[in-house]
């Protein structure tokens, strides 16, 4: 963490100093989350006169993702006068890629994340540097990532910090340096590289700094909500109809409850899936398959208490 690039607002949250980059890329999933995540960012933005810098992103789950989604993304960027970006993977979309590996993505292998948001987030932060470099920008440019991620959704969230440098074994700055030569030394005595000494393998390289950052981290979701109905933005239909979050339709980490819902709103998808499913001879998930899920939603017309889910 650079301590000297923050400060502290109001409630004691970390906030970056925005005007030190040159982009600030706010990663929206339409999703509650992401709104009360850009409304804080909005706040902290306009008080340091960087709207400008700001590029809202969302990453196109296509088919897999809830009607709506992209547009609804445009307009919660739109509300703000914010540039907005849509990002996909390059080839075939979720489900299609379900079918070409065999295999659904899991908890411990969430190659649907790596491959579908992560991966193509990396590509636009190249252009931007491009845009940066074409601009007469000359050195690393700083780019602050920033989502909406939760520590209340999951154990893994929670470890996580508001603020971080996004590291690599390629970044040339004084954090990722100190964390090589450690590393470096480990190795020339043969031992294991401990994770603290480890640069990592994140979005920063020589031509870019990237940083992450949380606003919305340490927030209940009474706090998400409260935020979400003061900023007058739309909210997607999928939440009115029981869904306690907006992520994929069928998300591998949703409750059953969650998908047997989704599945009586999507029967289409479901039923694709679920063909999907029984072609490539993999379960959804080792506890539940997406044919018993579409089973179940049709075997209960009334929609169920829908449980959220850690992930
Ligand atoms: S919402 Fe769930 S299934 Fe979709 S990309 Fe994220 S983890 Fe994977």
């Amino acid at each position: 963490m650079v301590h000297s690039q923050l400060a502290f607002d109001l409630f004691g949250q970390e906030v970056p100093d925005l005007a030190s980059y040159q982009w600030i890329v706010a990663n929206v999933s339409a999703g509650k989350d992401s709104m009360a995540m850009l409304t804080e960012l909005v706040v902290h933005a306009t008080a340091a006169g960087v709207m400008d810098r700001i590029v809202v992103v969302h990453a196109d789950l296509g088919e897999a993702e809830w009607e709506g989604t992209r547009e609804l993304a445009a307009e919660h960027a739109a509300a703000y006068g914010l540039r907005f970006e849509v990002v996909a993977r390059t080839g075939s979309g979720l489900i299609d890629r379900i079918e070409e590996r065999g295999m659904f993505p899991s908890a411990d292998n969430r190659w649907c994340t790596s491959d579908f948001k992560r991966g193509p987030v990396r590509r636009l932060f190249t252009a931007l540097v491009r845009e940066s470099e074409a601009a007469g920008h000359r050195g690393q440019v700083r780019i602050l990532n920033v989502m909406g991620l939760r520590a209340d959704e999951s154990p893994a969230r929670r470890k996580l910090l508001a603020f971080s440098h996004d590291g690599a074994w390629t970044c040339p700055c004084p954090e990722c340096r100190r964390r090589r030569a450690l590393a470096e030394g480990y190795k020339a005595r043969g031992q294991k590289v401990p994770k603290h000494a480890k640069p990592g393998w994140g979005a920063s390289n020589t031509r870019r700094h990237v940083d992450t950052w949380l606003p919305v981290h340490a927030w209940t979701t009474a706090d998400v909500w409260s935020a979400v109905w003061a900023s007058g933005l739309r909210v997607h239909p999928a939440y009115a109809a029981g869904m306690p979050r907006l992520s994929c339709m069928f998300c591998i980490l949703a409750s059953r409850s969650a998908l047997v819902r989704s599945a009586q709103l999507n029967p289409g998808p479901a039923a694709r899936l679920a063909a999907v499913e029984a072609r490539i001879g993999h379960r959804f998930r080792l506890d539940v398959s997406m044919a018993e899920i579409v089973a179940e939603a049709a075997a209960t017309p009334e929609p169920p208490k829908v449980a959220c889910w850690q992930g």
